[in-house]
């Protein structure tokens, strides 16, 4: 199997980012970029692990585990987020087209790109301790996940102004943090797990929001609501419930026979 691997080993001039095809030496923001091509090994499957999870994407918690835990954003996002708006804001005062203004431009593409760099260190990091424990690893498949994920902003009805929606105000992390986050999260783990023999599952995300993982009743809750309570007793995080309803339709696909479906990129 080949492998392109991006390795950075300096820091440049002034380049300009290299977009399509990339060449076998390349600068992008100031930094200096070889590809190098490698084979690796054959694939080696893990023991078999009797632990199976159900995951809920999101932005209150990275990732909401069926078996109550959570994966959180790691601090440094937030870190690197007041970087990248201090570097838009002196962006913004410049004049256009000015020598400063380019070079404010440059810090601003340097901050995106540490926190690219930074997603990706923390997706596989994530990525590899999942497929390590659980066997079967259930999604909700993005696609149609995505239309229902993020609330639409409030407008106020008197100023008709717009109010901070449950989900930004809660996270209170940048947009730019947390878009293309998933699909490539995802991604990383299906390849990982096919390498290790682990299985990885989508399903339709339909009223995984809504139902009870309990008693499958549904219990209509805003998206402000954070906790699940059920009249049958389940009381829940909100992700976690969703989480467990997750798992389940994984299981239902399962036991239909329906084969494990891989990410598509
Ligand atoms: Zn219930």
């Amino acid at each position: 199997m080949l492998v392109n691997e991006h390795v950075r080993f300096g820091e440049g001039g002034t380049g300009d980012p290299v977009t399509g095809d990339r060449p076998l030496l390349y600068r992008e923001s100031g930094y200096f970029y070889a590809i190098f091509t490698c084979e690796i090994g054959e694939p080696e499957p893990l023991p078999t692990s009797y632990e199976d999870v159900g995951i809920d994407l999101g932005v209150m918690h990275f990732a909401a585990l069926s078996d109550g835990t959570f994966i959180d954003h790691p601090r440094y996002f937030r870190k690197a987020e007041k970087k990248l708006a201090e570097a838009q804001q002196a962006l913004a005062r410049k004049k256009r087209g000015s020598h400063r203004c380019k070079k404010a431009a440059r810090q601003v593409a340097k901050c995106h790109r540490k926190i690219a760099n930074q997603r990706k260190d923390f997706h596989h990091k994530a990525s590899r301790k999942l497929v390590n424990r659980y066997q079967v690893i259930v999604f909700e498949d993005l696609k149609t996940a995505n239309l229902t994920r993020r609330p639409k902003p409030k407008q106020d009805e008197e100023t008709g102004a717009y109010l901070p929606n449950g989900a930004s105000a809660k996270a209170g992390l940048n947009k730019s943090i947390l878009d293309a986050g998933w699909a490539t999260f995802t991604e990383m783990v299906s390849v990982k797990a096919a390498w290790a023999g682990r299985a990885v599952i989508f399903v339709d995300p339909y009223k995984t929001s809504q139902l009870c993982s309990g008693c499958g009743a549904e219990v209509k809750k805003d998206l402000s609501e954070r906790w699940h309570s059920c009249q049958c007793s389940t009381e829940l995080d909100r992700d976690t419930n969703s989480a467990i309803l997750i798992l389940n339709l994984g299981y239902q696909q399962l036991v239909v026979g329906t084969r494990p479906t891989q990410a598509t990129a």
